[in-house]
């Protein structure tokens, strides 16, 4: 299939006064963005443009009532510089997810794809060398000025990049929600939703101010674990690895966790997607079975659980060094991402380079 995106592209690259392997996180933008509009029931104008900022009326739906959605995903380049898309299709599908649960109207699945290659293709001097990446931000939020709560009629999607660092995270502190909640059954819980992140700023800063880095988000009874922060979470207990299920649709179903589970199962270890409660987690702790705890998201890859506290009790992880299940999915997935590694399970695209051709 064909797609007519045009292309603009800038006249003033920002390119060669940025040193892409040394930007602090989320800071730098990449000189093109993705555009295009839907209206009249029907998506118009793809477009490639300069990177800038937007106009906006002040009765914009989705800055009132939060109909807003994202997606975040990374591409990084294999030893020989050729830029490696990594499971687009899965984050394209999540994102029209998140649409259809918000009542949004999806974006065609091959002008989405067409249009990170094209954007990549575009930027591609953005790219960092590996471990760094380029990240992937798509987004869609309604268009419609109108001060009545009601799904708006017309739409913004935009895609844009930025390099970004390897990303060392210190080990995190845990605290296990006792009063706040992220998501109940029945809510968006699942969907990349602004609203959501909104919602765990307050009890955010609250744990921040008790020396805590992230809350363990709990269901509505606050006995079963959800995830934290923005990342999904694994336990490891005697020879286990267990990770909360989505079976209420309350967490955001992470496509690392869908390589952690992959990868494993494949290694033949004893891997488990259940309802995990904290109760069992406490008890497998005090038995010292607790042997590994670690988050997983696209922009930590693996992020280190150093303590979880519950109620009176601390709960402190084994060292890093003795975690064997984290340290092999880190490494692992990182090989995969920079092409190290036969690519088993179909996750990667490479791109070939093309010179732009200007409409
Ligand atoms: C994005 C996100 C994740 C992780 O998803 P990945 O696809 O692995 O990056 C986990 N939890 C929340 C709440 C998220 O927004």
């Amino acid at each position: 299939m064909k797609h007519n995106i045009q292309v603009h592209p800038t006249k003033n690259p920002r390119l060669p006064n940025v040193d892409v392997n040394n930007v602090p996180f989320g800071k730098a933008y990449s000189d093109h963005m993705f555009m295009a509009e839907f209206k009249d029931g029907a998506w118009q104008d793809p477009r490639i443009v300069p990177f800038g900022d937007l106009s906006l009326s002040p009765a914009n739906l989705a800055l009132h009532y939060g109909q807003s959605i994202f997606e975040g995903m990374k591409a990084s380049k294999d030893a020989e510089g050729t830029p490696l898309l990594f499971r687009m299709d899965a984050h394209i599908t999540r994102l029209n997810n998140s649409a259809k649960r918000m009542d949004m109207p999806e974006f065609p699945a091959e002008l989405f794809y067409e249009a990170i290659r094209q954007l990549v293709n575009i930027d591609h001097g953005w790219i960092p060398d590996s471990p760094s990446s380029l990240y992937i931000r798509p987004l869609m939020f309604a268009l419609d000025p109108y001060i009545g709560v009601r799904s708006s009629t017309t739409y913004q999607f935009l895609i844009f990049t930025g390099p970004v660092s390897s990303y060392y995270t210190k080990p995190v502190k845990l605290i296990t929600a006792q009063h706040f909640i992220r998501a109940a059954k029945g809510g968006v819980g699942a969907a990349k939703t602004a609203g959501n992140y909104a919602a765990t700023l307050y009890p955010m800063k609250l744990a921040y101010e008790q020396g805590y880095d992230q809350i363990m988000w709990m269901s509505p009874d606050f006995k079963y674990i959800q995830e934290c922060g923005t990342m999904n979470l694994f336990f490891v207990i005697g020879d286990t690895i267990i990770t909360p299920a989505n079976s209420n649709k309350t967490i955001l179903g992470g496509i690392t966790k869908d390589c952690f589970l992959t990868i494993l199962r494949d290694a033949g270890h004893k891997v488990e997607e259940r309802d995990l409660s904290i109760d069992e987690v406490v008890n497998a702790y005090h038995k010292g079975e607790l042997k590994d705890v670690f988050g997983s998201g696209t922009a930590a890859v693996v992020a280190a659980i150093s303590e979880i506290t519950y109620k009176d009790l601390t709960m402190v992880i084994p060292p890093l060094e003795t975690r064997k299940t984290s340290i092999f999915l880190k490494e692992e997935l990182t090989a995969i991402r920079a092409g190290e590694r036969p690519d088993k399970f179909n996750w990667i695209e490479k791109l070939k380079v093309k010179k732009h051709v200007t409409t």
